[in-house]
């Protein structure tokens, strides 16, 4: 294993750690990020994208209900099972910008 040394290490790659590591980089420093689970961090697999997806429908839903001329036609609620399938499919739009290494804004830098 090749022996690399940083100015900073950071530990965790969640959204507020990205921007430590950033603005360590463009202080002029190096940084190493260590992740022991995918790169992200809470926001992306368990807080806000999973649950902004979660409200989503139920927000579209009740602004529909408020306007003339849809509110008439949007008599149903909220198809629970179409949500949570939703909400899976963000997350796993998440985690394959992630592991495809497309997340913007990382790569090899400092
Ligand atoms: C339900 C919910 C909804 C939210 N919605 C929003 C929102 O809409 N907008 C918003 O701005 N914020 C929102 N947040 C808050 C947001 O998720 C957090 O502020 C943000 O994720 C914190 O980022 P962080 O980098 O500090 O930590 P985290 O995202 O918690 O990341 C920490 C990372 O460190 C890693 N780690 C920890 N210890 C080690 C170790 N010893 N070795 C290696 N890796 C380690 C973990 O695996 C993790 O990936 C929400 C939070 C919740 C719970």
């Amino acid at each position: 294993m090749d022996n690399h040394t940083y100015d900073v290490i950071v530990i965790g790659a969640g959204p507020v750690r990205e921007d430590v590591a950033d603005r360590v980089v463009q202080g002029g420093l190096s940084a190493a990020v260590v992740e022991r689970e995918p790169v992200g961090g809470e926001c992306s697999y368990w807080a806000c994208m999973p649950t902004k997806a979660l409200l989503r429908s139920a927000a579209a839903l009740r602004a529909a209900g408020q306007v003339p001329g849809s509110r008439e036609v949007v008599t149903g609620d909220v198809d629970l099972v179409a949500v949570l399938c939703g909400a899976a499919a963000a997350d796993e739009v998440a985690a394959s910008r992630v592991t495809a290494g497309v997340r913007p804004g990382w790569g090899p830098r400092g």
